[in-house]
């Protein structure tokens, strides 16, 4: 670490009081959050503004003439607007709420790719993707007689380009890869992937569930057709979450599902659906959920993402640095661009027992596959130790989590 990147982070804004989680002990010491990847915690803010809604607005929204209703609808809507604005998309019709990046994923594979595919059409995807972005497209393969087929990456995690290019081929019917790897922290050059499919008429899908919380995302710029992510991974509730898609692309969409609110008039002979992007959201939504969102982009813009990312990526730096000192330590995962993950294995401790004897000091990490099986798969492994950082985590909290590894090492010599 350079000495202007000390300074930085040690300079770093107490944003950690922020979140009530992070005041607590854990097995006698004070919290470490390092497993921000899987779910971050949620700032004082979200939390209040979640139970205000629940306290004084809740009801069911839309289709309401009483002042509730009112309330609860103005709340879930002006979510809505602050999320378009967070993104960049050209209109808050390409908003479409969900319950999160998986179910963002599924509705475009069922309801984009699924009336148009047939048989030796191909679905492109990375061999760093989360398995939400692998299985839906393996269903509508299956359902359609489409092939997926996969562009590999290299030893330290990075999509092989040239490989990714051949592939793209006029076959292609969509390609889906993901912003940043959870598993591996990889920072994927989505615009000039994304750059390369549109000059082959393309359509993309980015699964933004590890972008959205770390950097500033922009989907007109990035040029995607789809960006899926997750409220939770960005200090929200979970079961919440958002698909932007295309407006024209949205308009020439079936419904994904029927039921309530998706619908502007129905009888047994025909239903005429809701528009956009009401088609898309059957039945009662997660109202708290979406409010969650918008008062967690409220806390985000309050700082500024671009000093997020800035933050972030000088402490991750310092973790990669400090992990890799350390003894018998193998870092999965070292791709030149990453961001919030590192994955790594110390001696032949399995990352369940290591994970174990962390929490028992009070640090949090993930342990396993991480839900990425082919990626541990191409690394050779079974599943790999995760710390992940956010906002909230310190050069403290590395210090803690590299102090946490030493007393393993020396429980299993
Ligand atoms: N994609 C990536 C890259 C993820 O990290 C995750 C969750 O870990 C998902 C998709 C699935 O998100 P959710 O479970 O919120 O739908």
């Amino acid at each position: 670490m350079t000495v202007a990147q000390s300074q930085l982070v040690h300079a770093a804004p107490d944003w950690r009081n922020d979140f009530p989680a992070l005041r607590q002990e854990v097995n006698g010491h004070p919290l470490v959050y390092l497993d921000s990847a899987a779910s971050a915690q949620m700032p004082e803010a979200v939390i209040n503004t979640v139970a205000e809604y629940q306290r004084h607005d809740h009801a069911n929204v839309h289709r309401g003439v009483h002042t509730l209703s009112h309330r609860a609808t103005d709340a879930f809507e002006g979510a809505r607007d602050k999320i378009r604005d967070f993104i960049n998309a050209a209109s808050r019709t390409e908003v479409v709420l969900t319950s999160g990046t998986t179910e963002s994923i599924n509705l475009v594979a069922q309801s984009f790719c699924r009336p148009r595919l047939k048989p030796g059409d191909k679905i492109l995807i990375t061999h760093l993707e989360h398995h939400a972005n692998i299985v839906p497209w393996q269903l509508v393969c299956e359902q359609t007689g489409a092939e997926l087929i996969v562009a590999p990456i290299d030893d330290s995690g990075q999509i092989e380009a040239d490989t990714l290019t051949t592939l793209l081929d006029q076959d292609v019917f969509i390609l889906a890869l993901g912003h940043v790897s959870n598993a591996l922290g990889t920072v994927n050059p989505v615009r000039e992937i994304v750059a390369q499919a549109k000059a082959r008429d393309i359509p993309v899908l980015v699964d933004g569930a590890q972008g959205v919380p770390h950097m500033p995302v922009d989907v007109q710029q990035l040029g995607c057709d789809f960006y899926a992510f997750s409220g939770h991974k960005m200090f929200a509730p979970t079961g919440a979450g958002v698909l932007y898609a295309r407006e024209s692309l949205l308009d020439a969409m079936p419904p994904y599902q029927g039921g309530g609110d998706m619908i502007l008039e129905v009888s047994f002979g025909a239903t005429v659906y809701n528009e956009l992007p009401y088609k898309f959201e059957a039945g009662t939504p997660n109202i708290s959920g979406v409010v969650g969102i918008g008062a967690a982009i409220d806390y985000l813009q309050a700082i500024g993402m671009q000093r997020i990312t800035e933050y972030e990526q000088h402490l991750h730096n310092y973790m990669v640095a400090q992990l890799d000192a350390i003894d018998g330590i193998r870092l999965i995962g070292t791709a030149a661009a990453k961001a919030s993950v590192q994955s790594f294995l110390l001696d032949d401790i399995h990352a369940h027992d290591l994970g174990t004897i962390l929490d028992h000091q009070g640090v949090a990490i993930r342990t396993g596959h991480h839900c990425a099986m082919p990626v541990m798969s191409r690394m050779g492994i079974a599943g790999t130790a995760r710390a992940s950082v956010a906002l909230y985590n310190s050069v403290d909290d590395i210090d803690r989590l590299v102090e946490a590894l030493q007393k393993a090492r020396k429980l299993f010599a």
